[in-house]
């Protein structure tokens, strides 16, 4: 699967981790189920999936006490208008869904955009729940107020009550209600039970710049992550003695507290159980954890060039100029100096470049899961990440170089 089909076709973060485990299964991984009893051998490549969240890996050649972890985080969430329980109103003769807002979205961007709907429905069939993605075929839309009932706005700035004003029209008035719209996407057998459905950007992802050199596109934060983890997994063979896994998060853009975000114990009930199936003794796996190297993956912020002073003047990230090394004192960021040395070195061997980000003093600085991550597991990790602008906007940018570097450094990293 293409980057581009890959934006394109992960449209929540069911459908992401859903365009994961395809790419991971085409390449010969064999999807264990957290249920039952696992025997991973060497020299074999896995994934296993909770929820919204995946964690592809590869066993070692031949597993030995010298063993380590290479890991590597991304998230499959991304900010969004969730469609509500009881979504359906009526106003002005036009047949509005009411959404929710998910993670900390960029609101004035979703508005005057064609949103498509997509997600999971859970339903019951002979006595039994199950599940099904789709996507649904209507294109809906948030029409911001017209200039002339708001003359101040280009001066003072859009004011969004997201209450209020993020209801999306859905059709003319006397349209079936959605979750009758949600049940014809069932088979005849098939009782809706409930439904976890989001609005998403519609259009698909393009090639910017005179040169080719940008990419526009939806969910870039952090589906862009995600596509090079993967890649890079993909393209790497089975390492000689190191266990190399990517955990693809979600929840992340909510504070990660869930049974398949990063808070979760998904990834360090994973690593245990790899462990002992190798034939690890359990009681040195926090040893070897703490020998071992995560890097969080998530994006990071080049310099607006229409809001330069907005960035701290000698760590600026400049679009297409190398992999982001990310570092806060108050450790918003995982990144620890022995980390980041294993980084560089990683980028030296990789031949990608790389840039340094930290936060001004006068501004809070955003996370990742990376510091969870190392603090919960004990393992060194460094957060990087590709730089990009309009982070949160329904519509991201980022540069095409700095995918192609994110890609070499994830394969590099799993293959060494
Ligand atoms: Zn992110």
């Amino acid at each position: 699967m293409s980057f581009f089909d890959f934006l394109n076709a992960s449209v929540t973060p069911h459908h992401t981790a859903q365009n994961l485990a395809a790419r991971f299964t085409g390449a010969g991984f064999v999807e264990l189920q957290e249920a039952s009893p696992w025997a991973p051998g060497c020299g074999n490549s896995y994934f296993i999936r909770r929820g919204a969240a995946l964690f592809a890996f590869r066993t070692p050649v031949k597993f030995s006490p010298d063993s380590r972890f290479r890991l590597a985080s991304a998230h499959t969430d991304f900010p969004a208008l969730r469609i509500t329980p009881n979504p359906d109103k009526t106003v002005a003769g036009i047949h509005l869904l009411h959404p929710e807002v998910y993670g900390g979205a960029l609101l004035n961007t979703w508005l005057d955009r064609d949103l498509g709907y997509a997600g999971l429905l859970a339903f019951e069939r002979g006595g039994k729940v199950g599940t099904k993605l789709f996507r649904g075929g209507t294109l809906c839309r948030i029409p911001e107020l017209a200039v002339h009932f708001n003359r101040t706005v280009n001066s003072d700035g859009l004011k969004l009550n997201a209450q209020e004003h993020l209801n999306a029209c859905f059709a003319a008035a006397g349209a079936p209600d959605f979750e009758q719209i949600l049940r014809r996407e069932l088979a005849a057998g098939e009782t809706l039970l409930d439904f976890d459905v989001q609005f998403f950007d519609a259009q698909p992802a393009a090639v910017g710049g005179a040169n080719g050199e940008w990419i526009y596109s939806g969910r870039l934060d952090n589906l862009s992550s995600c596509d090079a983890l993967a890649e890079g997994l993909l393209q790497a063979g089975p390492a000689s003695t190191d266990i190399c896994g990517a955990c693809f998060f979600d929840s992340e853009e909510i504070g990660s507290g869930t049974r398949d975000g990063a808070a979760g114990n998904f990834l360090r009930s994973s690593l245990e159980r790899i462990f002992a199936g190798l034939g690890g003794d359990p009681l040195l796996l926090p040893g070897v954890l703490s020998h071992s190297l995560l890097i969080s993956a998530d994006m990071a912020h080049a310099e607006h060039p229409s809001y330069t002073e907005k960035s701290e003047p000698n760590h600026a990230p400049l679009l297409g100029k190398g992999i982001v090394l990310k570092t806060n004192a108050q450790k918003r960021y995982a990144s620890e100096a022995v980390a980041n040395a294993r980084f560089k070195q990683l980028c030296a061997q990789a031949e990608v470049p790389f840039q340094t980000f930290v936060m001004r003093n006068d501004m809070p600085c955003g996370s990742t899961v990376g510091p969870l991550l190392s603090a919960t597991l004990g393992i060194p990790a460094v957060d990087a990440g590709e730089p990009m602008l309009s982070m949160h906007s329904i519509r991201e940018m980022t540069a095409a170089a700095d995918h192609d570097g994110m890609i070499r450094l994830s394969a590099k990293f799993f293959e060494l």
